[in-house]
């Protein structure tokens, strides 16, 4: 076999099977060289070359291309010939798999037509609606198979035909009441059932029409067969600790159960080969971390930091202290820190990363922070330059002689100033480097860059960190922070590479803020009432948000979803409080898509009181800091998740005076959406809110990837209900990797493999 002497001289000693099913050639491209151990080169092996190239291209549709792909799609849900189905359950346009009973049947042949076998179907209670058309001997065939008061497995898409629900053209299998197959439309269909007749399950796969549930059962059925005898990659001493059974077992369990007890344990032993993957990856980047040298900084007695903390106008926190004082020994280390800070917005996560910078610029080295907007950049500058005051402001009469310069480098930067920047970056008098995406630019060389900065962590791609770091000789050190709220589960599986500390308290004179949902449908006229209460805020000297979903009219509802109506957007909306409810107030419109000019100026304006209200989209959820702001009216709040209003809830409330918030919405109370928002406006604990949105999403949702369609690089890991597996799987890691530091275990250098094909392209990486 080609594979076989591919690997032989790795010294993988795995029993290679004899009787691979694949041609030679199969096992010698690009891809299938990257894989070290036989079994994952199987598992890795494309559809195309064992199901042929039509039925391949129908899978890839479903996302699936490999032999693994295929063998993880499991059965959405599975089917006993022993149950019913609920036929008032079933709707127009779907496809079903149904178990029911045929209550009548009728062959109705009209001269010159060609003849029609109808038939009803009953689960007891409602009916259903079933023809065949065709040759005469195919309609005689069909009403051999089926008969009155049997039951049978029905396959296919439910149509409606004069206001009736009604089937054309099912499969199906008869089956008699101990289960046996008694009838069928399709020969080729049984073998798919044939399972049943033993007592077993049969697995309904998430389909497409053009690639029904029963095909999926076909192609799974070969690939299964060409995989028997594929040795279990999974060492017995790790199945052991994990208490999973054997790979081969799993994939015939979870796609053919005897009963759904053998599909939880089928499934934990995929989702335990998940976690695992995932852990040992980040086990081999932490070891690969700990090599890697950094430059220590040492922190002097009568340096900026020391001045900037005599300066400071307010204590810190016990938490801010306590995590300080962590940072500070991490970057004194020849390591590189890696470490996430998380906190609520405003619990003083910049103050804190602005003193690790200090640090650095006082043992002559550079400081990153990166932003994930350019709004956010320049924020970023002018709060660091105002709280350094002249210890920031560079060469400059009458400044320090230490004082060092904050620059800022977006991708509007104009090129005068970008080029001035540059060259201050280059020769280290920019001791801090603020600035977006733009700093991954070729051109942006540091003179000594000692720390990276990264705010808002989801945003930046784990590949972008690494190109930061690379950038430099040493690697300097990684401080990423973050307002989300970060489950330690997420944590554990997505950011294992970084070590977590937490700000929990909020600084003393935080302000309360009162959320209330506003059910504009029950009562509109309370959204008038909104609109006052902002003219009030406004009078008393305040400032106020309006969030809107939609930048304007014309663009797709995002995350609508359900066919409601159009969500407010910001451009419509300002124009009609312009001249109603609002008139007379100086209004301000913020989006995404105004040039970074014009954003600049709006956001400048607003925090100098020269705007009274912004209405916007949420660009204004990360970051964004006016303390005069005092009100947000979040419209259709129900298309924003329940992390995305809590950061947006986070922009008021930030100065002296309480906020006021309000999320108005139209969706039924009691609807999912409705839940969400009570949440909100009942807790301003991040955490626990955090794992309410979790638990109501997929996991890639809540670390940032919403876009339609953004896929979760996890699988059938489910973060939250598999927290004790993934701890189990990372323990265990720890210590194959350990005992492996050279990678030499074919299977772990297939684990890292595994995980990085998988996350290529997919949100780990996404900006
Ligand atoms: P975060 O980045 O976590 O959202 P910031 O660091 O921007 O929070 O802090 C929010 C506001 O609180 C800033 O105006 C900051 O100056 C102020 N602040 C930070 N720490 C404290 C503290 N210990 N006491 C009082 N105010 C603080
Ligand atoms: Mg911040």
């Amino acid at each position: 076999m080609a594979g076989s002497r591919r690997t032989g001289d790795q010294g993988t000693t795995s029993t290679r099977s004899a009787r691979t099913v694949r041609s030679p050639e199969e096992g010698t491209g690009p891809v299938a060289s990257l894989w070290r151990t036989d079994a994952y080169r199987r598992l890795a092996e494309p559809l195309s070359g064992i199901l042929g190239d039509k039925t391949a291209k129908a899978l890839a549709g479903l996302g699936l291309r490999t032999v693994s792909d295929l063998m993880q799609h499991v059965p959405r849900r599975y089917l006993s010939g022993t149950e019913t189905t609920d036929l008032g359950s079933i709707g127009p346009g779907e496809d079903v798999a149904l178990v029911a009973r045929v209550a009548q049947m009728e062959t109705i042949a009209r001269p010159g037509q060609r003849p029609r076998l109808q038939v009803v179907l009953t689960d007891g209670r409602g009916h259903l609606n079933v023809t065949f058309f065709g040759e005469p001997r195919h309609v005689k065939f069909w009403q051999l198979q089926l008969s009155k008061g049997v039951k049978g497995i029905f396959v296919g898409k439910v149509g409606e035909f004069r206001g009736e629900l009604q089937m054309t053209h099912p499969n199906f299998v008869m089956l008699s009441e101990t289960g046996r197959i008694v009838g069928w439309a399709d020969e080729k269909r049984v073998a798919m059932v044939s399972h049943v007749t033993r007592g077993g399950l049969v697995g309904i796969y998430p389909a497409t029409s053009k690639l029904p549930t029963w095909q999926i059962g076909e192609c799974v059925d070969i690939v299964l067969d060409g995989l028997r005898g594929t040795p279990d990659p999974m060492p017995a001493p790790a199945r052991a600790r994990l208490d999973v059974m054997g790979l081969m077992d799993a994939l015939e369990q979870v796609h053919h159960p005897g009963s759904l007890r053998e599909v939880g344990a089928a499934e934990r032993r995929l989702k335990a080969d998940e976690a695992l993957a995932l852990q040992v990856t980040m086990a081999y980047r932490r070891l690969d971390a700990s090599h890697s040298r950094a430059l220590p900084v040492t922190v002097h007695a009568d340096g900026l930091l020391a001045r900037f903390d005599a300066a400071l106008p307010f204590d810190l926190t016990e938490g801010q202290r306590q995590v300080s004082e962590q940072i500070l020994s991490d970057i004194g280390r020849e390591r590189p820190m890696q470490r996430l800070l998380q906190g609520e917005v405003g619990s003083g996560k910049t103050v804190v990363a602005l003193r690790a910078m200090l640090a650095e610029v006082d043992s002559g080295r550079q400081a990153v922070l990166l932003a994930p907007t350019e709004v956010l950049a320049s924020q970023h500058a002018d709060s660091i330059r105002r709280m350094l005051g002249d210890l920031g402001a560079g060469r400059v009469l009458g400044a320090p002689d230490d004082a060092t310069e904050v620059v800022l480098l977006t991708g509007s930067t104009p090129a005068a100033r970008r080029r001035e920047a540059l060259a201050k970056i280059a020769d280290g008098q920019a001791g801090i480097v603020i600035g977006t995406h733009a700093l991954f630019s070729e051109q942006v060389g540091f003179a000594a860059l000692g720390l990276v900065v990264v705010d808002e962590q989801h945003r930046f791609g784990v590949e972008q960190r690494a190109v930061l770091q690379e950038r430099a000789d040493q690697v300097p050190h990684l401080l990423v922070l973050t307002a989300t709220p970060i489950p330690r589960s997420i944590a554990m599986t997505v950011f294992g590479d970084l070590e977590v500390s937490t700000l929990r308290e909020i600084p003393a004179g935080r302000q309360p803020v009162q959320t209330t949902v506003v059910d504009v449908r029950a009562h509109p006229a309370w959204l008038d009432r909104a609109w006052e209460r902002a003219r009030e805020e406004v009078s008393a000297g305040r400032q106020v948000f309006v969030v809107c979903p939609r930048i304007s009219g014309s663009e797709p509802d995002e995350g609508a979803g359900d066919g409601a109506s159009p969500s407010a957007s910001v451009t419509e909306l300002a124009e009609r409080l312009r001249e109603g409810p609002l008139a007379g107030l100086r209004l301000g419109v913020l989006h995404g898509r105004l040039p970074a000019s014009e954003k600049d100026e709006v956001m400048a304006g607003f925090a100098a009181r020269e705007l009274d209200v912004l209405v916007a989209t949420t660009v204004i959820e990360v970051g964004v800091d006016v303390p005069n702001a005092s009100m947000m009216i979040v419209m259709d709040a129900d298309r924003f998740g329940i992390s995305q209003l809590h950061q947006l809830r986070g922009r008021i409330g930030r100065g002296a005076y309480p906020g006021v918030c309000l999320l108005a919405t139209a969706v039924d109370a009691g609807s999912v959406a409705a839940e969400r928002l009570a949440a909100v406006a009942s807790t301003r604990d991040g955490f626990e809110l955090a794992d309410l949105d979790l638990a109501q999403r997929r996991e890639g949702d809540v670390l940032g990837a919403q876009q339609a369609g953004g896929k979760s690089t996890l699988r059938l890991l489910r973060v939250l209900d598999d927290a004790q597996l993934i701890a189990d799987a990372r323990e265990l890691a720890e210590e194959l990797v350990a005992g492996d530091p050279e990678r030499s275990s074919g299977y772990l250098a297939d684990l890292v493999t595994l995980t990085e094909t998988r996350a290529a392209g997919e949100w780990l990486e996404r900006s």
